[in-house]
């Protein structure tokens, strides 16, 4: 059984200190709010780490388009948070990046899908984290965006009892 929130903050600095040295003057706060009581969850560690890095790359990434935009009056902020509901945990990741188009939405868990520039993405980070999350581990991935606000993926996994 492993401890979902340590997963998730040791993976969230791992990630953070990675985008920073392939990007000098990012500079992102993190929010963590990790619920004390989560329950332990029968996962692979390694499996579920390959999800929380790529949805962590992934906010730091649109983060970091944003601030190209509008440097001055912007603070790029990536929120992760777990909490037990009843024998399931809802882990999430948000970011107040550039969003995700409409038309967009409904493509990004295809596998190759990408919008990003050749060398800077594969396109198959959320249709492995889809399959990890959903065959691999009987759970859910969902996302929530806003064009020109932000973005907010969703995780559930059963816990185990
Ligand atoms: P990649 O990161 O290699 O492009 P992914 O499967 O991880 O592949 O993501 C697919 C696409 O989904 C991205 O190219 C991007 O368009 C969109 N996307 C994913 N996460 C975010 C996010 N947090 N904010 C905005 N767009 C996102
Ligand atoms: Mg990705």
């Amino acid at each position: 059984p492993t401890d979902l929130n340590t997963l998730a903050d040791e993976y969230l600095k791992i990630a953070y200190h990675g985008f920073k040295a392939k990007n000098q003057s990012f500079n992102c706060e993190l929010i963590t709010d990790f619920d004390a009581d989560l329950k332990p969850v029968d996962v692979a560690p390694q499996e579920i780490g390959r999800v929380l890095l790529n949805l962590y790359n992934n906010a730091f990434y649109a983060v970091s388009e944003r601030a190209k935009l509008h440097p001055e009056d912007y603070q790029p902020m990536v929120q992760v948070s777990t909490q037990q509901i009843g024998h399931g945990i809802e882990f999430r990741v948000s970011d107040n990046g550039t969003g995700i188009p409409e038309t967009v939405k409904a493509k990004i868990f295809q596998p190759f899908f990408t919008t990003k520039p050749t060398g800077e993405g594969t396109g198959l980070g959320l249709s492995l984290s889809y399959d990890i999350i959903t065959k691999g581990h009987g759970g859910t991935l969902t996302v929530e965006s806003t064009e020109g606000e932000g973005t907010e993926f969703i995780i559930t996994l059963p816990t185990t009892v």
